[in-house]
Order: structure tokens, then C-alpha cells, then sequence
């Protein structure tokens, strides 16, 4: 993998130069504490320092709601025009969140292929950025604080620069494009990168043991733990709402008033929703709260596992941040662990 040097004083005038490749979205800060992704025309919205933003990138490819196609009487089925052909760049997107997309990718081509998703995923370039962990972030256990694959450059904070990995050949024409704000990189650059990557590790709080974690979540499937945290959920589903990696949707038709046209549509579900299993005839297969918050943790980190080789969690923090309850991941895994072990 070819590296670069990208001065931060030309950071501005790259980004300008990416505006060629397509249109950019990038994490901007919406108040003290909160930070989104949203469409950047130049690089002084950009919140280069922010720790997560309240939804991950996958807002652009999975949307919280979007068109399968529009009905009448008279014209039968229509297609909607998506915008998933438009090229777009998801600039300063972390390590966590590409691992989250390459979960995403790896569910909807399997045994069904999402063509939808994959046409958005085609036209959309990553560029990563490096980060400073707090202590909700637990990337480092799920092995996602470092990312070899999955975006097209990744930018590396060394201070007065950025080391630039290229990874792709699209990433090399973003390089290419504006070749006379890189520089080489020399053995201080790389030190200082080593330096960096060294006082980052120093940044984790949290950390979760995943050894044997499957097996212990089917030898704790009885476990009280279940019941207890059932007991604080408030089934509200944000934890699912903020998760770069649940990939649950509701499809629903939205009638005119005058019932002769309609939209079909999916919505983010999440399986911690009472109504989630459901079925016709009234039978709810995880009416209980302790069974849903069950099925989530089942679902990431032992099905999951089973199925593609590793946990579908990539360790944001995310899910800690947002639940009212303060139901937290890390204490949920580590109160299973001590279960196991009595
Ligand atoms: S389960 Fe929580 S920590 Fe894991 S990826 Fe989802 S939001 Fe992030
Ligand atoms: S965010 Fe917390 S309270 Fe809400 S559904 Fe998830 S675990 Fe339950």
C-alpha cells in the first residue's frame, strides 16, 4: 500500500479538489456534544476531532426510510429515483464504522443480494481518518481500531500532517488529482506515526474478553442476567437506531387519502421493539422484554459469529451513549462472563 504525506494546511484545498469525484459528507458538529454526518461544501464544517457522530455513515446506504417503488390503479408498479447512482465521498469516517460497512456487506450479499445497497456502496469512496478513543470505545477488543481494507484513503493524524494510505486505485486519482499538496514520506513521518498509533492505545478504558464468548452466551442461556436487564430496558430501540451494524427494516405502504396511489417503503426495525416478532394471529415469540434484549446480544455475538466468523458489534460506543437506561454492552458481556464462571 503506496503512503503519502498530506500538510494539514493543504487539507482545504484537497478537499476542494475532491468536490470532482462527488459530492462530500463529512462529520460536522451539531452542538457541544453531538456531531453528524452531513453534506460538506468546504473543509471548515468539518469536525475532524469528533469522537462518534449520533448515526453512523451507513445513514447514506441503509436509510432510515427510503422508496422501494411508488403504485396506482392505473400505472401499476413505478420505480423511484434513489440517487444511489450519484457518486458521493464519505470523508473522515473511522476505523469502527468502515469495519461496521463491511459487516453490511458481507449480510446483504449473502444468500439474497441487496442490488439497491450495493449500487450506493459502488458509487460511494471512503476516506478514513484516525481517532482518539474515549472510554465508551471498545474497538480495540473487537479488533476494529485498525482498518486494512474497506476505504479508498485513510488519513492518519500526525500532527502538522496526515499520513495517507491509498488503497484503491480511485483513492490514487484522488491523490493524482492534486498530486502537488502530497509529499513524500520520509523515516520522521513514520515515526511520529509510530508514536501516535503508540499514544492511542494509551487512550482505551474499556475492554471486553471475547475468548470463548459464544460458547459461554449458550451456557448462560438461562442466565438471571437476561431477566435483569429486561427489567431496566425501555424497549425503545435506540440502541439498534445508532448501530452501524443492525441491519433490520420494516417494509410498509403509505396509501393517498383517496387509497388509489401508495409508496412502498422499508424503516429501521429494531428486534428490541415489542411488536418486532409479532406474527399473524396474534403469537409474539419475544413478547418478554429480558427475551429481546436477549435476542440482541445472542444475535451479535454468538449467531453471528457462527454464521460469518466474528461478532457483529465493532465496539463505537455507540449503544452505551444512547440508552436511556444505561444498559452498557461492555458490563452486559463481562456480567455473562462471571455468570459462566461462579
Ligand atoms: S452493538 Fe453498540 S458498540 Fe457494538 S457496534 Fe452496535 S452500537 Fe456499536
Ligand atoms: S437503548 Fe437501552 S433501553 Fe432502549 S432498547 Fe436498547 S437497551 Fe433497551
Amino acid at each position: 500500500m503506496q503512503i503519502v504525506k498530506l500538510p494539514k494546511q493543504n487539507l482545504d484545498k484537497f478537499i476542494k479538489s475532491l468536490s470532482k469525484f462527488g459530492q462530500i459528507y463529512a462529520p460536522i458538529k451539531k452542538d457541544a456534544n453531538t456531531s453528524l454526518f452531513s453534506k460538506i461544501e468546504d473543509s471548515s464544517q468539518i469536525d475532524l476531532g469528533y469522537n462518534r457522530t449520533l448515526l453512523p455513515p451507513k445513514k447514506y446506504l441503509l436509510p432510515p426510510i427510503d422508496s422501494m417503488f411508488r403504485f396506482s390503479a392505473e400505472a401499476g408498479y413505478e420505480e423511484v429515483e434513489h440517487g444511489v447512482d450519484e457518486k458521493s465521498i464519505l470523508f473522515g469516517v473511522h476505523s469502527c464504522d468502515i469495519h461496521g460497512l463491511r459487516i453490511l456487506d458481507l449480510v446483504f450479499s449473502g444468500r439474497y443480494v441487496d442490488n439497491h445497497y450495493f449500487t450506493g456502496r459502488k458509487n460511494t469512496s471512503i476516506i478514513g481518518l484516525s481517532c482518539i478513543p474515549d472510554d465508551m470505545c471498545f474497538c480495540r477488543s473487537m479488533g476494529t481500531d485498525f482498518v486494512e481494507n474497506g476505504f479508498d484513503l485513510f488519513l492518519s493524524d500526525i500532527d502538522q500532517s496526515y499520513l495517507v494510505r491509498i488503497a484503491t486505485s480511485l483513492g490514487d486519482d484522488m491523490v493524482r488529482a492534486s498530486q502537488s499538496l502530497f509529499k513524500e514520506v520520509g523515516k520522521e513521518e513514520i515515526e511520529k506515526h509510530k508514536k501516535k498509533s503508540n499514544e492511542m492505545q494509551k487512550h482505551f478504558k474499556t475492554d471486553i474478553e471475547l475468548y470463548n464468548l459464544p460458547e459461554i452466551m449458550d451456557l448462560e442461556y438461562e442466565s438471571k442476567t437476561w431477566e435483569e436487564i429486561g427489567e431496566k430496558c425501555l424497549s425503545c430501540g435506540s440502541c439498534s437506531m445508532v448501530c452501524p451494524t443492525c441491519y433490520c427494516y420494516d417494509v410498509f405502504d403509505e396509501l393517498s387519502l383517496d387509497g388509489k396511489t401508495g409508496e412502498r417503503k422499508t424503516r429501521w426495525d429494531s428486534c428490541l421493539f415489542e411488536d418486532y416478532a409479532l406474527v399473524a394471529g396474534g403469537t409474539n415469540f419475544r413478547s418478554e422484554r429480558s427475551a429481546r434484549v436477549k435476542n440482541r446480544y445472542f444475535h451479535k455475538h454468538r449467531g453471528f459469529v457462527a454464521q460469518y466468523g466474528k461478532p457483529s458489534c465493532v465496539g463505537c460506543g455507540r449503544c452505551i451513549q444512547s440508552c436511556p437506561a444505561k444498559i452498557n454492552v461492555v458490563e452486559v458481556i463481562t456480567k455473562i462472563r462471571s455468570d459462566a464462571y461462579v
